[in-house]
């Protein structure tokens, strides 16, 4: 039986909570001066149970992301008889590059050569692209994965010779901080990449997108020009377990 029809009804609290984000996303795009439809929702499940991720995919949310590879696969496959579309968003092992591609048609934190590589001899076997966005450490933080500042236009000058990956553009982490001018200051300089990558790389105008803001910070992330914000806990309410459990190094929640 196909659940994912207008027969199900989905939970009030979801929906709920899906249509302030929206409603908040397309404030924040209209400040910066842009379209609502300028910023992609990609709706974070990690840790959510199949079953409610059916219920928010029931109350329009099919851009969803995880941040293991298993954890992934196993509600993909779960939810396979939906229309959910996939996304990698946390840090992945080159070992993991078969099995990521077996449920993500999209891969966000690409931070080095070596992954690069394991991804597109899979993909050249199996004959199809990839997009990817390239993951910039914006904190300076040592804990954190992705490219310094510095190392970009290098990377992206040597991912150009991968003709199966697709890079769309760049993602990154703020510090965790309630510091709002700190966290501010991470989504500028990922938006100065981005433009200066625009100017110079290869890959030109394709490299547009930003991927930045999560659930504390979303608003400030559009303002600052994000066009693909990662959100979960504002929909699905707080998790068990703090974000140093889901991220080396991270301090708790904001
Ligand atoms: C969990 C996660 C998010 C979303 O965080 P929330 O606090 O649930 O909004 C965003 N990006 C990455 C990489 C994550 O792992």
């Amino acid at each position: 039986m196909n659940r994912d029809d207008a027969f199900h009804d989905p939970a009030p609290d979801l929906a709920r909570n899906l249509a302030l984000v929206r409603r908040r996303i397309a404030a924040a795009a209209l400040r910066s001066g842009r379209a609502p439809e300028a910023v992609r929702f990609v709706l974070v499940t990690k840790t959510v149970s199949a079953d409610r991720i059916r219920q928010a995919i029931a109350a329009g949310a099919t851009d969803l992301g995880e941040n293991k590879v298993q954890e992934g696969l196993a509600k993909a496959q779960d939810l396979a008889d939906t229309r959910a579309r996939w996304s990698m968003i946390g840090h992945l092992q080159s070992n993991k590059a078969r099995d990521v591609l077996r449920f993500a048609s999209e891969v966000q934190p690409l931070d080095r050569l070596s992954l690069a590589k394991r991804l597109e001899n899979r993909l050249q076997q199996l004959g199809q692209p990839l997009d990817v966005l390239v993951q910039v450490n914006t904190s300076g933080e040592a804990s954190k994965y992705g490219l310094t500042p510095s190392a970009v236009p290098g990377f992206l000058k040597e991912l150009a010779a991968f003709d199966a990956l697709r890079p769309r553009g760049f993602m990154t982490l703020a510090t965790f901080t309630p510091d709002e001018a700190e966290v501010r200051r991470c989504f500028r300089l990922l938006r100065m990449i981005r433009d200066r990558a625009l100017e110079d790389a290869p890959q030109g105008a394709a490299l547009a997108d930003l991927s930045m803001g999560m659930s504390g910070d979303y608003e400030w992330a559009i303002e600052e020009g994000a066009t693909i914000i990662r959100v979960g806990q504002a929909v699905f309410g707080p998790r068990p377990l703090p974000d140093s459990h889901y991220w080396p190094g991270a301090a708790g929640t904001r």
